[in-house]
């Protein structure tokens, strides 16, 4: 038989159900790049680890728009917490909990989250960023995000759906707007989404649309500065143009989007695109938790922290990554939102704890900037390296596939891309052309698939 434990036998001491233990607790917000090199890093110390993260799996972020155009599988790029920090950290005292923080209460050692609170000794904060609508509410209501898997499956279902719509389109301008897709911002995100429309719309969509006419699909890039790739070379912006115009992307530069109600993108240039689909890509802010005090936290809802990561003005509080800004000479509003800067600052803070903790002196972060790149379509891609060197073209786009193979989680993971990228390069396919319903609760979408 059963016997159900009580409350008192199993020792909680919190509404997370975490055990109580008589040695640091640290939290841990995020299981992003950031949180995964800093656990992997506290594998071995004496104290007791906690990650909260609102899902339970890690994001690739960088091949989100990958899932988005229906050349990767959801799963492939992403791996389960719960896994990943198994991995290694069977004896540990370690805990995870799916859970979103909505605060911290700095003066009480303790973060309230949906679950409950939860104290801890240390406290790191690893979660990341969030698009930045610059405060533009219908935009931000109508326009598809890509931040997380959930928005990356959107734009998918809701550019096949509006395939299938477009057959049945009465009109020729209602068709166009079904077709069409507009995407705000011109660094590497922007640019790497276009490039993979634009790959479906020369190789892939016309063998699944036959009655479709593609040259009526326009690909719009809009960007507000005067040229693309901005935190890369000239050349890389340059070749990154010239490579979007071999896929038909119509480039706007110096204009950006005034407004979206749905079906037309009105520009700043006065010109109105007739589309229904709008991707954001055009910046980030940091996702700041309320709580902390006004004078740690920097213009773009950055937390301010010192070389050793920890945040202005309070001892056992840290942030890493995009949400971190280190402000130096050299980076005055704080390192671009990188994952290597997550992945760096992570390793580092793990040692420095582990000093801490050993009552030794911690060691300021020192970034190594190992370049950087974008891919634009088959083939195609610019690489720029740390000492101002550049190349372009097929060379690049290996080095681009290499690099994203290795940083990948999970050798199963790697392995499924690997073969989707093989299979993707010689039969012009992007096999996961799948409109699949996120949710099936309304009475119209029960009706819709006989639910
Ligand atoms: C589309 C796209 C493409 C990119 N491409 C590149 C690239 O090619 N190269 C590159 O270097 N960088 C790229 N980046 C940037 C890179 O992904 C980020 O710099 C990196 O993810 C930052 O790591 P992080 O650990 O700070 O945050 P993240 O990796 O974002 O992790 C944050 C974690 O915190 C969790 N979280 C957030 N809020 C809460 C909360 N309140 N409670 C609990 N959990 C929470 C999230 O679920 C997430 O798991 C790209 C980003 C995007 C969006």
């Amino acid at each position: 038989m059963l016997v159900p434990a009580t409350n008192s036998e199993l020792n909680f001491t919190s509404e997370l159900h975490i055990p109580a233990a008589n040695k640091p607790r640290i939290v841990i917000i995020g299981g992003g790049f950031a949180g995964l090199e800093l656990s992997k890093k506290l594998r071995s110390v004496d104290a007791q680890i906690v990650m909260i993260d609102r899902y339970n799996f890690h994001t690739f972020q960088p091949l989100l728009y990958q899932v988005a155009t229906a050349g990767l599988e959801a799963d492939a790029i992403a791996g389960p917490l719960r896994k990943v920090l198994k991995s290694g950290n069977s004896k540990s005292d370690f805990y995870f909990r799916v859970a979103t923080v909505r605060e911290i209460q700095y003066d009480k050692n303790t973060v309230a989250t949906n679950l409950g609170m939860l104290r801890y000794d240390y406290l790191v904060i690893a979660n990341g960023s969030k698009t930045n609508f610059y405060g533009n509410k219908s935009i931000e209501e109508q326009a598809f995000a890509l931040k997380q898997v959930p928005q990356a499956l959107a734009i998918r279902n809701h550019l096949l759906k509006n395939f299938e719509k477009a057959q049945l389109a009465e009109t020729i301008e209602e068709q166009q707007s079904l077709m069409n897709v507009v995407i705000v911002g011109g660094g590497p995100t922007g640019v790497e989404v276009a490039g993979a429309l634009g790959e479906l719309k020369l190789h892939v969509l016309p063998k699944d649309y036959p009655e479709l006419d593609f040259r009526r699909m326009q690909i719009h890039l809009v960007e507000a500065g005067n040229r693309l790739l901005n935190g890369m070379t000239d050349n890389a912006g340059k070749k990154a143009e010239e490579y979007l115009k071999d896929f038909t992307v119509q480039i706007w530069k110096e204009v950006s989007v005034k407004a979206f109600d749905g079906s037309h993108v009105e520009l700043s240039n006065g010109m109105t695109l007739p589309s229904t689909t709008l991707v954001w890509a055009a910046g980030v802010t940091g996702n700041l938790i309320k709580g902390l005090p006004a004078e740690a936290i920097l213009q773009g809802n950055r937390i301010i922290v010192d070389e050793y990561n920890r945040v202005k003005g309070i001892e056992n509080i840290f942030a890493l990554g995009d949400i971190a800004a280190m402000v130096s000479e050299e980076h005055p509003k704080g390192f671009p939102m990188l994952a290597p800067v997550a992945m760096q600052q992570g390793k580092t803070l793990g040692d420095n704890l582990k000093r801490m903790l050993n009552k030794k002196e911690m060691k300021p972060f020192k970034y190594f900037d190992k370049g950087s790149m974008a891919t634009v379509g088959r083939n195609r891609a610019v690489v720029d390296l740390p000492n101002k060197m550049s190349f372009q073209g097929f060379f690049a786009w290996f080095v681009w596939l290499f690099v994203h193979l290795m940083f990948i989680i999970g050798f199963k993971n790697r392995f499924i891309i690997l073969t989707s990228w093989v299979w993707n390069y010689f039969t012009y396919d992007h096999s996961n052309r799948l409109i699949i319903p996120t949710q099936i609760k309304s009475k119209k979408e029960k009706e819709e698939l006989y639910v």
